[in-house]
């Protein structure tokens, strides 16, 4: 009789065939939702096909959980109560630039690897649970948070989902955010015969950004604050009445984000000042959490990447930190985020490149990696109570 290493053993190897067999479908389905770039919360095609996907497979579905219409739950039962494993798909794209984050790839990833597992096995041989949780809206939605605020993860022991990028990274630290929006209040004029009218709302703006600008000097060098306009007046002969934009404000402790909440309200305000307008500042109130490592996950996985011969890249060291709304999923139970290489070095994020590398084969080879090493990592944890065990106690022990 096996024992109970070389029966979870095994049944990696049948996990990780499946993904094999379904590779060519996945990487289908990754062009096709790379193809069809659907914004936060709108997801609708990419949700329909994922999910029918996992039917198919013989996962059991559940289509718009927690109220969100393009989230869902599929689910892999095992023999009898115990650990719930999520595996986590995201699939929204940005605006203009479609799948430059490279959503497909979380989302055929995340998909493949409860796939394989429902082809394999049909139920697990083991106690507990492993399911896949469609989560909207990354890119702007916080969908995760939405998610969690509905109980969707109410019982769920322990998350996981990998993200694309120009390397092989199993643990990267991400930074919280603070999200801003800023209007300047003024008054129409015509600009050219009666200028000493008006009330410029568009000169607040620029000297919003000219203040952020400077106070960029002396913030810590981790933070970040950027943003656009998104209404900076309707026409040059009528001076600006109505400005507005949009800020990111981030750092790698909510505490430093608050902190950049206090010195950004404070340069608007200056700004109305100096340009007699009035300043409208509105935090959202969901903070995006700075990721909470879990290093046991973190291992099983990294295990689980060496079982299947596909390399962990040193950190370059050549980018900044990113941030998700998986860091607040990491805040709640024990999660990871590893990053999967879908294309060379130094291809920023956000980028038209890296939507190209989005659906070149690199993003492929990373994509059925990353489902068996999902797939795997979740049998570990559910196969191995001690493995669950031990991460939940580095959770406890760890601050955010
Ligand atoms: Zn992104
Ligand atoms: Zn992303």
């Amino acid at each position: 009789m096996a024992t109970a290493h070389e029966r979870l053993d095994d049944v990696k190897t049948q996990v990780a065939q499946a993904v094999d067999r379904l590779a060519d479908d996945l990487e289908r389905l990754s062009h096709r939702i790379h193809a069809n770039p659907e914004l936060c919360f709108k997801e609708e095609k990419a949700a329909a096909w994922l999910t029918e996907f996992l039917e198919r497979q013989g996962a059991l579905v559940e289509r718009g959980v927690g109220g969100l219409p393009t989230a869902f739950r599929a689910t892999i039962p095992g023999r009898g109560p115990g650990a719930t494993i999520a595996i986590m798909a995201e699939y929204d794209a940005l605006p203009n630039i479609g799948h430059a984050c490279g959503h497909n790839v979380i989302a055929t990833a995340g998909t493949g690897a409860g796939a394989a597992i429902a082809a394999a096995l049909k139920t697990l041989p083991f106690d507990g649970r492993i399911q896949v949780i469609g989560t909207p809206a990354e890119e702007g939605g916080a969908g995760k948070v939405k998610l969690m605020e509905a109980g969707v993860f109410e019982d769920v022991d322990a998350a996981m989902m990998i993200h694309g990028r120009c390397g092989t990274q199993v643990w990267r630290p991400t930074l919280g955010i603070i999200k801003v929006t800023c209007e300047f209040f003024g008054k129409a004029a015509h600009a050219s015969s009666w200028p000493w009218r008006g009330v410029n709302a568009l000169n607040a703006m620029i000297q919003l950004f000219v203040s952020l600008d400077q106070m960029r000097q002396q913030i810590r060098p981790e933070a970040r604050v950027h943003g656009v306009i998104t209404k900076g007046g309707e026409q040059a002969n009528i001076i600006p009445e109505h400005t507005a934009s949009e800020f990111y404000l981030r750092a790698p402790t909510k505490e430093y984000c608050k902190e950049l909440l206090r010195r950004f309200e404070a340069c608007a305000e200056g700004a109305a000042t100096a340009t007699g307008c009035t300043a409208k500042v509105n935090a959202d109130p969901i903070i995006h959490d700075p990721m909470k490592p879990n290093f046991t996950m973190a291992a099983l996985f990294e295990k689980n990447l060496e079982r299947i011969d596909f390399p962990v890249d040193p950190d370059d060291g050549e980018a900044g930190y990113g941030s998700t709304d998986c860091g607040n999923v990491s805040q709640a139970i024990p999660t990871i985020h590893p990053y999967i290489r879908i294309s060379p070095d130094g291809i920023p994020g956000h980028s038209r490149d890296f939507a190209e590398w989005a659906k070149s084969p690199m993003a492929r080879t990373g994509m059925v990696a990353a489902a068996k090493a999902l797939a795997m990592t979740a049998l570990d944890l559910v196969a191995r109570p001690a493995e669950i065990r031990k991460a939940k106690e580095e959770f406890a022990r760890t601050e955010g």
